[in-house]
Parts: structure tokens; sequence; C-alpha cells
């Protein structure tokens, strides 16, 4: 795991590299910024349901969590081995935003939309 602490500011940059403007902005690594970032899983935790979808299929599980909301993460990997998850997390009308560096061995290598 990396001692490096990630910039959420640096996170997102304007492009105009694809998408014929439909996408101008463009997802960085947080840790490291690089823009070679695969989206590994998407996490919804709801009440106690937390669903999450990988390259495996959709899993609905059972866990704790004391607090109100929902918490929606998109995990991912960077190509320099950087994983983390980018949190948005739902509090009373706001939506606030974190990031958590997680070790490189828990995240799942493969993309979550390919075969
Ligand atoms: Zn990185």
């Amino acid at each position: 795991m990396s001692d490096e602490k990630p910039a959420l500011h640096n996170m997102i940059r304007q492009t105009y590299e694809w998408g014929d403007q439909q996408y101008p902005w463009k997802l960085f690594c947080p840790i490291c910024g690089f823009d070679y970032i695969h989206i590994t899983a998407l996490k919804c935790l709801r009440q106690t349901d937390e669903t999450i979808v990988t390259k495996e299929g959709i899993l609905v599980k059972q866990c704790s969590n004391n607090m109100r909301g929902v918490k929606i993460a998109i995990q991912y990997c960077c190509e320099s081995g950087h994983a983390g998850e980018i949190i948005l997390q739902f509090h009373k009308g706001c939506v606030y935003l974190a990031h958590k560096v997680l070790p490189e061995a828990e995240v799942p290598h493969e993309d979550v939309w390919r075969d």
C-alpha cells in the first residue's frame, strides 16, 4: 500500500481528447495522477444491503452500516499499481466525497466490463 496522500483536487481534469465533447472531463488516479485507470467494481450501500458489481456479476450482501443515506463507491486500480475507492456519501441533503486507498492485493485487477 502506498503512503502517498491522494490529491482529490487533481482527480478530475478537463479534456478534449475523446467523445466529441460529450465527455469533457477525465478521471485521473488521485494518488499518482496517471490517467490510465480501470474501474474494477461499483458498490452501493443502502442501510445494510450492499450491492457490488464486478466482472463476476452482481452480488448483494449484508453488512454493518451506521450511516443514514446511501454510500456509492467506485473502486479502481491504476496502471501504476495504485488501488482505491472514490466514495460518494449522501448525508442530510448533501453529497460528500472521499477517497480510500486500498491494498492492491484486495482489488480485483479485472475491469468491471471485460469478459
Ligand atoms: Zn496511480
